[in-house]
């Protein structure tokens, strides 16, 4: 395997006995972003003179004989919703173009104090609303298996870069499947973390009470490995929860047997692909030969969840959104007369046409008359989903699905329908309201060879259990190793 194709792990390991050279590595990496990113299209911005600069300082560093950190040396990417001191950070929104924050996000914090090297930003649905990256203001991310196909999203730049090996690793955000579910389309390993494991202080807000930050990474070790680092209480972040953070790469090798595994039979129901339905049977039995045992469950409110969660993430976008007035910061309209219009016109010309149209549901749905009949209905709902899992976790250890009822689909395909494409996140948008951890890990193909993702969702806290049990059938498997077709061979450094 060429040192692109490496895991950070491996590649950690090789800077730090120095076989290899960051700057080197990151030579390479840019070479290779050069030649794929016409393709692919998953970056807003990169930065290659400052990651060959700190890459040089890392290399220095480690000839010194100097103690470095977690990452040392590992590019990564960031999804362009979390704020950089340096870079812009424009959540893909024409609103946001030219922003450049003034501080770093927590997360952007503990990259650079491990001693990461960030490559870019990637790109993503306006805000993070949408399941293709097609929402974009400014491009369509394409998936590496096919270039026709979606990445997934809203995270889609960042699967996308991981999965053509142009990032190490990369961070994401899920507020309602948006780490996992392009990392199932794109073959590689998504986390959501339980919510308040990871601070969101510098993610711009979209859904307040179901955003998290996770990584995307080509092996569990690695989604491991990049969970230390980001995990952990911040002060900055009134959600962030003060428990311990466990060692995550500790015991990954722990043994699932006896294990008991949960699936839900309203996660097999229609609208699920007959290819999927048949990769996640055979990944089941992967874990049966391993000796766990498979309990048939029910959460029995599943069929409410996507109602639930359109209602209560809009509702609280509506809210998160309204800061951009072109007063404070972004984008304003030069064409207008008065204030008034000013703040219409700027909000008109600077959002697109799903982050309005969610503006105006979330709206609706929080206006004086309609409140109780969906916005406290929807709380209330919400709160029996998270009760199915609370029930559900008294017999099993945790529960596995499909992560997307379909693997990746067609660039155009679902993107007029948004009913179509809301129903993408079926599979994982009751984590988000539940507020539990997730996972989605490569387990097969479709007929067309497209990658396919298994979710296993667990307790609240219980990431570290998680990994393990990815990392089980990871073990047994080498679905995670498979690349997509792009010309990798003839260009440097592959
Ligand atoms: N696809 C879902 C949505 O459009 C989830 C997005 C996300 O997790 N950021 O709202």
């Amino acid at each position: 395997m060429s040192l692109l194709q490496s895991t950070a792990y491996q590649i950690k390991n090789k800077i730090i006995s120095r076989e290899i050279k960051s700057v080197d590595l990151v030579s390479s990496l840019f070479t290779r972003i050069k030649h794929v990113e016409n393709n692919i299209q998953a970056f807003i911005v990169t930065d290659e003179k400052k990651a060959i600069h700190d890459a040089i300082e890392i290399d220095k560093r480690i000839e010194r004989g100097e103690e470095v950190g977690l990452l040392a040396g590992i590019p990564v990417a960031v999804k362009d919703n979390i704020c950089t001191k340096s870079l812009p950070t424009t959540c893909a929104s024409k609103i946001l173009q030219n922003f450049i924050p003034p501080y770093d996000a927590f997360i952007v914090r503990r990259l650079k104090e491990e001693d990461a090297i960030i490559i870019g930003k990637t790109n993503l649905d306006e805000f993070a609303m949408g399941s293709s990256t097609e929402n974009s203001g400014f491009k369509i991310t394409r998936n590496p298996w096919n270039l026709e196909c979606v990445p997934g999203g809203s995270s889609g730049g960042s699967a996308s870069a991981v999965a053509a090996d142009v990032a190490y690793m990369a961070l994401g955000s899920d507020t309602g499947g948006s780490i996992r579910q392009p990392a199932a389309l794109c073959g590689i390993v998504g986390v959501k973390p339980t919510y308040g494991r990871v601070s969101r202080y510098g993610l711009v807000a979209f859904g307040s009470s179901l955003d998290q930050i996770g990584p995307l990474t080509k092996d569990v070790r690695d989604a491991a490995l990049l969970m230390q680092v980001i995990a952990g209480y911040d002060s900055c972040d009134s959600t962030s929860v003060k428990v311990p953070v466990p060692d995550y790469m500790e015991g990954i090798e722990s043994d699932v047997k006896g294990l008991r595994i949960g699936i839900p039979k309203e996660y097999f129901a229609t609208g699920l692909k007959s290819d999927v339905h048949t990769v996640i049977k055979d990944a089941l039995k992967v874990y049966k030969r391993l000796g766990v045992e498979i309990i048939d469950i029910s959460l029995p409110h599943t069929e409410y969840a996507v109602a639930v969660y359109y209602i209560v993430a809009n509702a609280e976008a509506s809210s998160n959104l309204a800061r951009y007035d072109g007063v404070r910061y972004g984008y304003r309209s030069n064409n207008a007369q008065g204030v008034i219009d000013m703040y219409s016109k700027t909000r008109a010309e600077g959002f697109g046409n799903e982050v309005k149209r969610r503006i105006m549901l979330g709206n609706y749905a929080l206006s004086s008359g309609y409140y109780d009949a969906y916005y406290l209905k929807a709380s209330r709902v919400r709160t029996l989903i998270k009760n199915d899992f609370d029930a559900a976790f008294e017999k099993v250890d945790c529960i596995m699905s499909p992560t997307s009822p379909v693997p990746a689909f067609k660039i155009g395909e679902r993107a007029n329908n948004p009913l179509e494409m809301y129903l993408s996140d079926i599979y994982t948008i009751p984590a988000n309201l539940a507020g539990i951890p997730g996972i989605s890990i490569p387990c097969g193909f479709s007929k067309e060879h497209l990658p396919i993702g298994l979710q296993i969702l667990a307790k609240h806290f219980e990431e570290k259990k998680l990994l393990q049990i990815a990392y089980a059938f990871e073990r047994e498997t080498d679905f995670h190793l498979k690349k997509p077709p792009l010309n990798v061979s003839s260009l440097q450094g592959a």
